[in-house]
């Protein structure tokens, strides 16, 4: 397995490839930005690129899905409950003080338990509304593996106090979908270092039993 996180854009968003060095296919979550570097890791490789997968509608995760749709002709992937945020691109770029970004409807919804990623390293879909109605992580179980997007971070959680953020919701989501994994479960947040699942359960305190927002 090739695999190639970095971050991307003013936020710092970590843009992960995944490829497979055999059948040269990639799938590229979150490519919020950079979408130059984004080809040319790519390109490398030598992988065509067959999926774009977006863990949210924030502009830092979904900001460059339209132009690297452009550039490979992959198909992007979105939770349907994120469409309206994705509508939202002028009122996001303002938060920020960015340009709007180009932004196009995804191809198809990534909806709970979706198999996606490629046939040598399949992925299924969680739905973990929260951060956003639409927050999703990926899960590569037979590489122990979790894309978290903006749900769990090394020693926090995503924000839930933007529109569309429930911090019921997350727990709720973390609870039961992310805590129930296996702990040697490796986890790429959208942001910030890596980490694993047994590592949170032992030390995120958002994580702890009791804990309540
Ligand atoms: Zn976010």
């Amino acid at each position: 397995m090739i695999l190639e996180s970095f971050p991307v854009g003013p936020l710092r968003c970590n843009c992960t490839i995944l490829g497979d060095e055999v059948t040269h296919e990639a799938l590229v979550v979150d490519p919020g930005d950079n979408i130059p570097e984004i080809l040319s890791r790519l390109q490398k490789h030598g992988l065509t690129l067959r999926q774009i997968v977006i863990t949210h509608a924030h502009i830092d995760h979904v900001g460059g899905a339209a132009l690297l749709r452009k550039a490979t002709g992959a198909p992007v992937f979105l939770n349907q409950k994120d469409l309206g945020l994705l509508g939202m691109m002028e009122m996001q770029a303002g938060w920020l003080g960015v340009p709007t970004p180009e932004v196009a409807p995804p191809d198809a919804s990534a909806d709970d338990g979706l198999s996606i990623g490629l046939a040598t390293l399949p992925a299924e879909v969680l739905h973990t509304p929260g951060h956003t109605p639409g927050s999703i992580c990926l899960h590569f179980p037979a590489q122990h593996l979790l894309l978290a997007g903006d749900t769990l971070f090394a020693g926090s959680i995503g924000r839930t106090d933007l529109p569309g953020g429930d911090g019921r919701q997350i727990l709720r989501s973390l609870r039961e979908r992310l805590v129930v994994l296996p702990d040697a479960t490796r986890v790429l947040p959208g942001h910030g270092p890596e980490t694993t699942i047994g590592e949170e359960k032992q030390s995120n305190p958002f994580l702890q039993p009791g804990f309540r927002m």
